[in-house]
């Protein structure tokens, strides 16, 4: 499996302003001072030595994770960042099947707002399969483009569509080396976890964006390790601190500290941080991905190793 990552905002997409460009700038000028450079061949090296956050920008679009296997082509989620991969797929339609499997964790805004800008919807060769744990989902994304909201409505675009439900008692076959589980979460209005196992090698990729998890949930909480236990990658929402998981009880998002916890409980291999919080710049983000990692260690682990989700990252499985 190739996971690759789109959109990891959560709620709203959050553009890079020009007050945090310039604060970025300022701060590679004071570092590059600091540091003396003085001509081009220095620049590779005083640029591995940056803070990471003035080396990358985080991304500012909103849930969208493809997985690429073998056979098929899943995407997860129909956020903002579902526009640049179907950017790429037409730019590049001979590297790219025509039949895309979509699945939903829920029907938020941030989830599906990209969907109505993904190119293959237009297209007539390209075949959608849509799946989710609500039985509703066509009479969902056909009211998101309802005229008023929208003005090409989605069973009028040129794509070939299907919609599925998804069953969390029945594990899903869409090729046979691939298995997947759904999870119900908590979230308002419903959410749900996708787990991929890829039986070739008995990897495990699980997809649990948009879910409040709290103390009660990972300890002595034999359905949660069942699923999430010893997951290859767990890619959990991790939207808050701790101190504002606190303060917003039932919002239905969980903060990092919380992520790391249950990951370590669960025994999960590597875990990556999404669904970050559309208020925080790239040098907060950064501050909490090395708090979560400080975290770990006074749990006294190795494990999760831990990752700080950014458009375009790519994971192998
Ligand atoms: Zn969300
Ligand atoms: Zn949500």
């Amino acid at each position: 499996m190739n996971i690759k990552l789109y959109g990891v905002r959560g709620s709203i997409p959050a553009p890079t302003s020009t007050k945090e460009y310039k604060k970025k700038i300022t701060q590679i000028l004071e570092n590059a001072i600091e540091y003396q450079l003085k001509n081009k061949d220095q620049f590779d090296e005083f640029l591995n030595q940056l803070p990471q956050h003035l080396t990358y920008l985080t991304g500012g679009n909103t849930t969208c994770v493809s997985i690429r296997t073998e056979e098929k082509f899943y995407i997860l989620d129909a956020g903002t960042g579902i526009r640049t991969l179907g950017d790429e797929i037409f730019r590049n339609q001979n590297q790219y099947p025509k039949e895309f499997h979509i699945f939903f964790t829920h029907t938020h805004w941030d989830h599906i707002q990209g969907l109505p800008f993904f190119k293959p919807l237009y297209l007539p060769q390209y075949t959608l399969h849509f799946y989710s744990g609500f039985p509703d989902i066509e009479e969902r994304l056909a009211y998101q483009t309802d005229e008023r909201f929208f003005p090409m409505p989605i069973h009028k675009t040129a794509s070939k569509k299907y919609y599925h439900h998804v069953d969390i008692n029945r594990p899903l076959k869409i090729e046979n080396s691939i298995e997947i589980h759904s999870f119900p979460l908590k979230h308002p209005g419903g959410c749900f976890s996708y787990k991929f196992i890829n039986l070739k090698n008995n990897k495990i990729f699980i997809f649990a964006t948009d879910v409040e998890f709290t103390g009660e949930d990972f300890l002595d909480n034999s359905k949660y390790i069942e699923y999430f236990g010893y997951a290859d990658i767990l890619m959990i929402d991790s939207q808050y601190t701790l101190d504002e998981s606190f303060l917003k009880i039932d919002w239905g998002h969980t903060s990092y500290t919380m992520a790391v916890n249950c990951a370590n409980h669960w025994k999960v291999k590597n875990l990556i941080l999404t669904h970050h919080e559309p208020a925080y710049e790239d040098e907060k983000l950064f501050y909490n991905y090395t708090h979560a990692i400080r975290h770990r260690k006074h749990l006294d682990s190795e494990r999760p190793k831990i990752f700080l989700a950014k458009e375009g990252m790519e994971f192998q499985l």
